[in-house]
Formats: C-alpha cells, sequence, structure tokens
C-alpha cells in the first residue's frame, strides 16, 4: 500500500447541496449556523451546476484543526441534505473521488477530468466568519 501521511491535507471543504427548494431552505439555515459557529470560509451559494458538482450547492472550506468540531456538527445537523467531504491535497481529482466521504445521499461528480491530478495545494483557509455562540 502507498501510504500517504495526514501532513498532506491542508484544508477541507465541505460542499452543501440542495436539491430543491425545501432543501435550500435547510441549507440557507445550516450555512447561517455554521457562519455562527465556525471560523471558515463560507462559499458563494451556486444555484446553477459549477464544476464537478450534480446540484445547487455551497462550499464550506476550514482548516484542519476545525474538523474535529465542525464534521461532528454536520453530522447531526445536515437535516438530511447531503454533503460530500473532501481534503485538500496536491491532488483533486483523488480528494474528491477516492479520498472524500458523504454524509447522507451520496450524489454523482461530473467533468471530474476537469479536476488537476497534481495542482498547488489549497494553503490555510482565510475565514470569512466570526463565530459567537458555542457550537
Ligand atoms: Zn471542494
Amino acid at each position: 500500500m502507498q501510504e500517504t501521511p495526514v501532513s498532506a491535507i491542508t484544508s477541507y471543504h465541505a460542499h452543501i447541496y440542495f436539491r430543491d427548494d425545501a432543501e435550500r431552505k435547510v441549507a440557507m439555515e445550516i450555512r447561517q449556523a455554521i457562519g455562527e459557529c465556525f471560523a471558515v470560509a463560507l462559499g458563494r451559494v451556486h444555484d446553477r451546476l459549477v464544476g464537478p458538482h450534480t446540484a445547487p450547492m455551497y462550499q464550506v472550506a476550514f482548516n484542519v484543526e476545525d474538523f474535529p468540531s465542525l464534521v461532528p456538527w454536520l453530522m447531526l445537523n445536515r437535516g438530511g441534505l447531503s454533503i460530500l467531504l473532501h481534503p485538500n491535497t496536491r491532488f483533486q481529482k483523488e480528494d474528491h473521488l477516492t479520498t472524500s466521504f458523504w454524509l447522507g445521499d451520496r450524489l454523482p461528480l461530473i467533468n471530474t477530468d476537469q479536476l488537476e491530478d497534481e495542482a498547488e495545494p489549497e494553503g490555510r483557509v482565510v475565514p470569512n466568519t466570526v463565530p459567537t455562540r458555542e457550537a
């Protein structure tokens, strides 16, 4: 087995999907709660399909040290939505397809040939939220 050190992970993404108006409403409630509880980079809400994603979604970028608090929070509070969690390493394609995991329904990914096999890793996440309460 080719072993990869954990230090290869520079940050993580959570992609939070919504497939109809009811799910969009839940997704926006989750988005607000994440912003209140965690220092993360909340991405724009994409109502149209972007990148490899097959449902509207928004991205939450977070630093390695926030994994043990944010991911369990998402487990408990995903409101039935599908969430893709993936590490960011130099290998975007593997990050999305091989070393990722899903909460809820697994959705297909498309156009994955546009993901780079080996890219510059994303650096530390610069949060655009300031927590105001405990998770
Ligand atoms: Zn991502």
